[in-house]
């Protein structure tokens, strides 16, 4: 299949819903301008035996590419309406393997109401290389940014914390634990779930905000220095689900991982404390479980506590590139 029939084929489709994508037969899209608001734009590359394994599913590869740039807008606050996708195939690639992609791609697409708008395609002698650029909309001022946190905030998460983490590992086959559980984990791991709608509905309530993507440790030491604070993280209040707590039970140097791995796609956030019933009520308002798992004190880094209140000693490893 070659470029333009790609393009023609598989890519055109999923840019019919948005007139300024100009059937993918132009130059470059039109994107309308909203007074009163502001775009807000993220872009993350994937690379084959990096970020995925070549031999994922090309369904699962494109809706996770999307997902975490939905999370990254998510996290400020912002609707998303539209992407790009910059993608190098590996010379020879199936013509299957791209209709699998696309169809994925398309999926999630429609399941999120996001179009894509344009993008470019290239043939690579390396491994697989996709880059998506996500573009959404907040009112002017009202994006959520990481600086904000102040001493007296909480800290919350949404969903839970570590499955991510433990599902690389359960994926792998490198995790003792029963078939459901490791299907469960496995799952969170290969599909984000992106806040969408939680993160815009939490933009009035928010001092300051991320999406956790390197391990709540880490996300929350970023967090803390772009805002000028330290951040105290109460171990026990801190959210999982059935198969992460089971797993954390039958060996307890999971916790580890439950709290500084990566994968989450949760959102992170504080909030004076004044707001919580009313953040409380929003979130049951939209069905999304959150949990105030610690505090924001003045000084600097990030501190993980016991139920009395002792410091633990988990890395504050996570996952880091470089
Ligand atoms: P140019 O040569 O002007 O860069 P291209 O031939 O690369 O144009 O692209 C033609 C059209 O197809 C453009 O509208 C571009 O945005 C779109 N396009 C190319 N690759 C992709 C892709 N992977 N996903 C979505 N749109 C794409
Ligand atoms: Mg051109």
């Amino acid at each position: 299949m070659d470029e333009f029939t790609l393009i023609a084929e598989l890519f055109a489709p999923l840019a019919a819903g948005f007139p300024g994508a100009l059937g993918l037969r132009d130059d470059a899209a039109l994107l309308d301008a909203v007074p009163g608001t502001q775009s807000v734009v993220t872009v993350d590359a994937m690379v084959a035996g990096v970020h995925f394994l070549p031999e994922d599913p090309p369904d699962l590869i494109a809706r996770k590419l999307l997902r975490v740039n939905l999370s990254d807008l998510a996290a400020k606050g912002a609707e998303p309406f539209a992407v790009m996708l910059a993608a190098a195939f590996p010379r020879g690639v199936a013509e299957e393997w791209l209709r699998a992609f696309a169809r994925g791609l398309g999926d999630d697409l429609q399941e999120f109401g996001v179009h894509l708008i344009g993008g470019d395609t290239v043939a690579t002698s390396g491994p697989l290389t996709l880059s998506l650029t996500a573009f959404g909309r907040v009112a002017t001022g009202a994006a959520i940014l990481r600086s904000g946190a102040r001493p007296g905030d909480d800290v919350w998460v949404t969903g839970t914390i570590g499955d991510g983490a433990l599902g690389l590992f359960a994926a792998r086959g490198e995790l003792a634990v029963p078939p459901a559980h490791a299907a469960f984990l496995a799952d969170r791991y290969r599909l984000p779930r992106p806040r969408v709608t939680a993160g815009p509905r939490f933009a009035r309530f928010a001092s300051a905000g991320m999406d956790i993507s390197d391990g709540l440790v880490q996300d929350l030491g970023h967090l803390a220095r772009a805002s000028g604070v330290a951040a105290v993280i109460e171990a026990p209040h801190v959210p999982m689900s059935d198969a992460a707590r089971a797993a954390v039970d039958a060996d307890h140097s999971r916790l580890a991982t439950v709290l500084t791995g990566g994968d989450d796609y949760e959102l992170l956030f504080t909030a004076p404390t004044a707001v919580r019933h009313e953040l409380l009520a929003e979130a049951a308002d939209i069905f999304m479980p959150i949990a105030r798992i610690g505090r924001i004190e003045e000084g600097a880094g990030v501190k993980v506590i016991d139920a009395s209140g002792r410091p633990l000693a988990v890395g504050l490893g996570g996952w880091r590139h470089f």
